[in-house]
């Protein structure tokens, strides 16, 4: 537990980070694997990881943090940064922001809100952020803008982060229900470019393979304000209520349960991912593909929650200094 006379100076991160990954080692209810595309349903239950980048630039890593994982939903954080940053506050009268009470790909609630989507992380509001930065672009453009960002926000000049073309296409073949939902949306004249070119779009972000590591380095503008290494990426207004949507609608209809536990902004993906953002202090990427009923992350939940326990963290608790 953490004690309040701890400040963020005295508080051993890399033993914090490693002991979670030692306990995690021990745990053998780790969910149930992806099993909706055979690309997430081979992938070890056993893997975990962890990494913690500070304010500072130091960088905690524990377990399988350098193995690139399909971070699915979660690019759903960076498809929004990159929306608002093509339409502004336009966004908001294709997309609401209230969570969503439903499952992240359900399609009752688009009847009877007239096609627009309650938030931009349920698969039918990321559908409307790829139809805007759809644009007059040709998908191809749309997805080769998406890799340039990330790779830019994760300061990886090597090009490692990749898009999964496997996934991309097995998202394709499976996506009936992601057809219907852009279809429907359609027909309300929220998705205005071709049906198939979305969801071209939207399918190769899902694929987007990233490692702990890489993913917390690119969560970093969330955490300073929307600067990255002193460069504006987005303003700290727009940071502030990404972070807000991020507690608010970031686990599908879990986050309620997410914002209890642990407490932070925090958007997971069915890859087993989740990204959280503990505002001016650091930017956390956690992985272990076993899922709980939801679709979360169980053992990456409960990672962040041993966290928060230890570093007093949560946006909840009085901010150590
Ligand atoms: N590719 C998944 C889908 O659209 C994304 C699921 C997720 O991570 O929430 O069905």
């Amino acid at each position: 537990m953490v004690r309040h006379m701890d400040t963020i100076a005295t508080l051993d991160i890399a033993r914090i980070v490693s002991d979670i990954a030692e306990e995690m080692r021990g745990i053998s209810d780790r969910g149930a694997v992806a099993s909706y595309i055979p690309p997430l349903a081979q992938v070890s239950p056993d893997k975990f990881g962890i990494a913690v980048v500070m304010a500072d630039g130091a960088a905690h890593v524990a377990g399988d943090a350098d193995a690139a994982f399909s971070i699915q939903s979660i690019s759903k954080v960076f498809a929004l940064t990159q929306a608002l940053g093509a339409v502004g506050d336009q966004l908001w009268q294709r997309v609401g922001r209230e969570p969503s009470g439903s499952a992240f790909n359900s399609i009752v609630q688009l009847e009877s809100e007239q096609g627009i989507p309650r938030n931009p992380f349920i698969n039918a509001g990321a559908i409307v952020l790829c139809d805007v930065l759809l644009g007059r672009c040709e998908p191809r453009e749309a997805i080769g803008q998406m890799l340039r960002f990330v790779r830019m926000l994760a300061g990886d000049d090597a090009g490692t982060i990749k898009i999964d073309e496997t996934v991309a296409l097995a998202e394709q073949d499976t996506g009936f229900r992601n057809m219907a939902l852009a279809n429907y949306m359609r027909a309300f004249s929220n998705i205005r470019a071709p049906v198939e070119r979305v969801l071209g779009v939207y399918f190769h972000f899902c694929a987007l393979a990233m490692t702990c590591r890489e993913l917390a380095m690119a969560g970093r503008y969330l955490m300073d304000g929307g600067r990255v290494d002193g460069h504006s990426i987005v303003t700290a207004n727009r940071a502030r209520r990404i972070n807000a949507l991020m507690m608010s609608c970031g686990h599908y209809d879990n986050s309620g349960d997410f914002a209890f536990r642990v407490g932070l902004p925090g958007k997971s993906g069915v890859g087993g991912g989740i990204l959280s953002v503990v505002p001016g202090v650091a930017s956390i990427a956690v992985w272990s593909p076993g899922l709980n009923a939801s679709g979360n992350s169980q053992l990456g939940t409960l990672a962040l929650e041993r966290l928060v326990q230890r570093t007093g963290w949560s946006v909840f608790e009085p901010r150590l200094r």
